[in-house]
């Protein structure tokens, strides 16, 4: 009999691990259970679908279930949900159509990604209040915005967004462009809590010039309402709202693995090797229901996105047919579109945290220009560079301007991976033309202040 390879979640880990493993050795048989009906979306384009720049949501699906079923040979089953692991028998209990079934494994891989957290507000199910994690969140909240929002409004109306991460930036930007009024809510600060003070300042103040009505350090406490959302409540005063949505994080989905005496980390996600595997044999876990190791501390981080999940489910596919592969580490390299900004970030950014790892963290910021002086176009670009004071490692960095931060940070990223010092990273080959970047690249500036620094 040929080795089975069970893996329970269809999107980013899951197909990744699938396809790589049926492509690497046709002979293994390959089974997707997953409990949606979608499979290999991008959840990551849903908030450019709400604002209207993708119009249609099949758009956002790479591989249909069909051509996985027909090209791939992927025994691919929809509608079918994993309640149970029984790693002693080495099976699983699945549930569809209101049927339940045992099915073996050789190799199992719990892909299940996270889910939003529902904060326990007062009137959290009334109509008109989302969380945007899945495909079906995003259809019924465009469906929501049109039918009771644009269509009665003609765009007059207001709504809120209750977290300033980056999926909370991105629906501003979304309700936006509709015309609509956008309250955001942020109880810490600053928003965009992982990309430093420094960028976060810059995109705030873009947002109010953008007519965002940005309110920091404002704790939600609840949503008002009769038969449907009409306002949010913090503790000094209640905001018009007709819809709301709350974007404050996202927590692993460990409780099926956990429930099978699969072993979770500090952060709650599923604690994995650098192969991917848990502390139960033949049982691996990748993508946001899983730690990675950090890049720069060496240590378990819980950074979910995107790249990180496609990469780990490749990696386990191809070790699964016999070629045993590394998930790679993580650096959280994130990029977030705000408006008319780009903001970016890498590594290891606040002080206590890399103190907390033993590192003396210093800092610089520089403002440079994302193209040559004289070429037009020209625009400012901020970049912040962190470095260890004992070493002259590189910790991390960040950047914001109106072009040339989301890429740009890759440089950092790549510096990150290679344990560069800031001398190191100050001496890259970069490339240079006017229509593109200063003959100093704006890195290579901020690595020469941050160098100087360092030696005076
Ligand atoms: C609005 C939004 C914007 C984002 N933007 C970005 C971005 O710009 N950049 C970036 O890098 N990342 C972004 N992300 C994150 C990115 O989408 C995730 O990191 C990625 O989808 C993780 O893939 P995954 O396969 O681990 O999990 P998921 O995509 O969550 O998939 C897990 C699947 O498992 C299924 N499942 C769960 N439990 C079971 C079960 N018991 N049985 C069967 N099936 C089950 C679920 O239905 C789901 O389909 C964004 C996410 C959202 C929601």
């Amino acid at each position: 009999m040929s080795h089975r390879f069970v893996v329970v979640g269809g999107d980013a880990a899951g197909m990744s691990a699938a396809s790589k493993a049926k492509r690497e050795n046709p002979d293994l048989d390959v089974v997707v259970f997953e409990k949606g009906e979608w499979v290999s979306y991008g959840a990551c384009g849903l908030p450019y679908f709400v604002k209207g720049d993708i119009p249609d949501i099949e758009d956002l699906v790479a591989v249909t279930p069909e051509a996985f079923r027909e090209k791939r040979n992927i025994d691919l089953r929809t509608g079918h949900e994993v309640t149970a692991i029984d790693t002693d028998e080495k099976t699983v209990t699945v549930e569809a159509g209101g049927e339940t079934t045992t099915e073996p494994y050789d190799t199992l891989l719990v892909a299940t990604g996270a889910r939003a957290i529902e904060p326990p507000f007062e009137g959290m199910d009334l109509p008109g209040v989302f969380t945007l994690h899945s495909m079906e969140s995003g259809e019924a909240l465009r469906g929501y915005l049109e039918r009771e929002v644009l269509a009665d409004d003609a765009g007059a109306g207001s709504v809120a967004v209750i977290g300033g991460g980056y999926v909370g930036v991105e629906m501003a930007e979304a309700f936006a462009e509709h015309g609509l009024t956008v309250h955001m809510f942020e109880m810490l600060p600053h928003i965009l809590q992982p990309f430093g003070e420094e960028v976060a300042e810059v995109v705030e103040e873009h947002l109010r010039e953008q007519g965002v009505e940005l309110h920091l350090d404002t704790r939600v406490e609840g949503f008002v309402g009769g038969e449907e959302l009409s306002g949010v409540e913090t503790e000094a005063e209640t905001y018009d709202a007709e819809l709301a949505v709350v974007g404050v994080g996202v927590a692993p989905n460990a409780e099926l693995a956990a429930e099978a005496g699969v072993e979770r980390g500090d952060s709650g996600a599923i604690a994995v090797d650098e192969y991917g595997r848990t502390n139960v044999s033949d049982v691996f876990a990748a993508g946001d229901c899983a730690e990675a190791t950090h890049t720069v501390t060496g240590s378990p981080d819980y950074v979910p996105l995107a790249l990180t999940a496609n990469r780990a489910g490749r990696a386990i596919g191809q070790t699964v047919t016999g070629d045993p592969t590394t998930v790679g580490e993580i650096a959280g390299t994130a990029a977030v579109k705000a408006f008319d900004l780009e903001a970016a970030r890498t590594g290891i950014l606040d002080e206590p945290r890399a103190k907390q790892h033993g590192f003396e963290p210093t800092k610089v910021t520089i403002t440079a220009s994302s193209r040559a002086h004289y070429y037009p176009g020209a625009k400012e670009l901020q970049v912040t560079l962190v470095a260890d004071q004992e070493t002259n490692r590189v910790l991390g960095a960040s950047m914001v301007g109106e072009e040339g931060a989301a890429k740009r940070i890759d440089t950092v990223a790549a510096a990150l991976d290679a344990e560069m010092t800031v001398d190191e990273l100050q001496n890259l080959d970069l490339a240079y033309a006017p229509p593109f970047s200063p003959t100093w690249d704006p890195v290579l500036t901020a690595a020469k202040v941050l160098a100087g620094k360092l030696g005076d």
